[in-house]
């Protein structure tokens, strides 16, 4: 029933930061540390050789710690922390080197680095927050670096500073801004089916799996029910597959109308759509349901001159009294639905308290 990688798509999508997920933000940072490592190797050794003792042995520290970094970001749970320490040192070890006595105006360029690392790393909110205070500290020792701007050609450095580095910062903003719209987009789309608008297969299962979990801490009941429309193929060989088109969408928004804010509905399947009532008594689902069962029947639906009347059948299955897991509650579901369906259609039928799924129960009835 689960394919993994239908599900893993839109959840990755919606826990991604920064447009990456976890596990490419992970091997980033590791990739991330063994450059600046290197870099402070070599930059060590040259201090060294400059004469530069204590700058060229804290070099040595900072690259022994990104090392270790490197192999402890492999699996830790604290890649933000890790993260947010890197950058801190990072941004610091900038600002330090730009006060260094003998500071190259060079130096300086590393400001620009600030906001792509910060925003690359944590995303837009964290990133903005991190980069803005340690640009304007830049941006500060720049002007102390300058000393008085008392003629054009200071003046134009500064110009030049202030433009570039404001600009570097609104367009790694804005692209963010754009990148995380776009994101959003593809985990609607990827969730949603595009027909009804209702989430999808892979969206409804993922809830289902959320609804167990959530179940199993708090003990709170819940139904899981699957509607199929009855003769649907019917409605297609006679008017179209444009018309059966029509029906689905007519459904769906039935569907969404009757139900209550707790429950959640998906389309599952062709004209198959799947249902999660929260918190329900068997009773209550079934008169739920069998609310819902009338409402499709009572309703014709328009397609152009033509009026087509639908049914629709309903399997339930409750948990945790028909199974403890999505595969279980599906199949009780599902073999309520059959039996709906070859006792007449147009009905709900709820699995019975002592029923229990059977795989060979399947094979002898054919059922599912
Ligand atoms: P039953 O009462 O036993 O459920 O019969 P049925 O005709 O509803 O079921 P069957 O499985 O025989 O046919 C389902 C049909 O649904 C076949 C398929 O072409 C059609 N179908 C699946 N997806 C779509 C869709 O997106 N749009 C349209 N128009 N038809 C679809
Ligand atoms: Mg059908
Ligand atoms: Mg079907």
């Amino acid at each position: 029933m689960d394919t993994p990688n239908q599900m893993d798509l839109g959840a990755t999508l919606a826990h991604s930061r920064s447009g990456l997920r976890d596990s490419h933000r992970r091997s980033l940072t590791r990739l991330m540390f063994t450059v600046t490592g290197t870099a402070l190797t070599v930059f060590a050794c040259l201090q060294l050789l400059n004469g530069a003792w204590w700058v060229g042995v804290c070099e040595l520290l900072a690259s022994a710690t990104l090392f270790v970094g490197v192999w402890r970001l492999e699996a830790t749970p604290h890649l933000q922390q890790w993260i947010y320490l890197y950058l801190v040192a990072l941004f610091s070890f900038f600002l330090v080197i730009m006060i260094l006595p003998n500071a190259s105006v060079a130096a300086f360029v590393w400001i620009l680095m600030i906001p792509v690392l910060a925003y690359l790393l944590l995303g837009k909110r964290e990133g903005l927050i991190l980069s803005v205070p340690f640009m304007l500290l830049g941006g500060y020792f720049y002007v102390r670096h300058l000393g008085t701007v008392d003629n054009p050609g200071i003046a134009i450095d500064l110009l030049n500073f202030v433009l570039c580095a404001s600009l570097m910062l609104a367009f790694v903003h804005l692209y963010e801004i754009r990148r995380e719209e776009a994101e959003n987009r593809l985990v609607t789309m990827a969730q949603t089916d595009a027909l009804t608008g209702l989430p999808n297969r892979s969206n409804f299962q993922e809830t289902l799996a959320r609804t167990l979990a959530e179940s199993e801490r708090s003990g709170a009941d819940f139904a899981l029910v699957i509607m199929d429309i009855d003769h649907f193929k019917l409605i297609n060989d006679a008017l179209g597959h444009d018309a059966g088109d029509r029906v689905l969408r007519h459904i769906a928004s039935r569907l969404q109308e009757r139900l209550r804010a707790t429950d959640f509905v998906g389309r599952i399947g062709g004209e198959e759509f799947g249902l999660i009532l929260r918190g329900v008594r068997p009773a209550h689902a079934f008169e739920l349901m069998d609310e819902l069962r009338q409402v499709i029947a009572e309703r014709e639906v328009r397609y152009g001159e033509a009026r087509i009347c639908v049914t629709a059948s309903f399997g339930i299955a409750h948990w945790p009294v028909h199974g403890r897991s999505a595969e279980t509650l599906f199949s009780m579901a599902d073999r309520s639905l059959y039996k709906g369906k070859t006792s007449g259609r147009n009905c709900v039928v709820s699995a019975e308290p002592k029923d229990t799924f059977h795989a060979r129960d399947i094979l002898a009835g054919g059922a599912v």
